[in-house]
């Protein structure tokens, strides 16, 4: 099987490409055919040395079982990760997304839920939300007073505003001039994506 090494890929890769690998990666993890990734001292040197080129940026959940470079079958150096719980974003999470998207010039940006996903029940059942958790809450309140004027109920509920959760986080990071720039001048295209964990899959949303 061939390792996967995408190596300096972002200086030259185009989003659909990009996509085309997540894609195909995520295709060999749903297989249970994942091909195994250089995580060698010589691979470490190299990226080192030569700097860091990922292929895409992803957003997406701190869920443990939720891990991108897992899920699309990627190696060091391929993928720039943010991650936070209910994958929404904060001023830091976008400033992260804007460093790889501007500084390191990944021409692909990714926003991906995934179902039964515990920020967004806990936002839909309601009740205290500790601390800090209640900063993720509140970014996720909106969408589910929406999602509810729907009707939708129970598991639908659940489902749907996971969905619409993604479409809202990238409705925010389109508001940042430094992606509005960036995607009126062709050099980023953002997709949505949602993981299942069942059967692994991610399915791509439009937006
Ligand atoms: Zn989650």
């Amino acid at each position: 099987m061939t390792e996967i090494n995408h190596e300096n890929a972002s200086s030259q890769v185009t989003a659909n490409e990009a996509l085309k690998w997540l894609i195909e990666g995520n295709r060999r993890y749903v297989a249970g055919q994942s091909a195994p990734t250089d995580l060698s001292s010589s691979r470490r040197s190299e990226l080192r040395t030569h700097g860091q080129y990922p292929f895409a940026v992803v957003l997406t959940c701190s869920d443990s079982r939720v891990p991108p470079e897992h899920i699309f079958n990627q190696g060091l150096g391929d993928l720039f990760v943010v991650r936070v719980a209910g994958n929404v974003v904060d001023d830091v999470a976008l400033g992260s997304i804007e460093y790889g998207v501007e500084h390191l010039g990944s021409p692909l940006l990714l926003v991906m839920g995934h179902d039964y996903c515990g920020a967004v029940k806990a936002t839909v059942d309601g009740g205290e939300a500790p601390g800090s958790i209640a900063a993720i809450v509140e970014r996720i309140k909106p969408t589910v007073d929406l999602v509810k004027q729907t009707g939708a109920a129970g598991n639908e509920l659940y489902r749907k505003v996971e969905d619409q959760n993604i479409l809202a986080v990238i409705r925010t990071i389109q508001a940042s001039p430094i992606i509005k720039h960036l995607t009126e001048h062709k050099q980023l295209t953002i997709v949505g994506g949602k993981y299942h964990l069942d059967s692994g899959e991610v399915t791509f949303i439009e937006i």
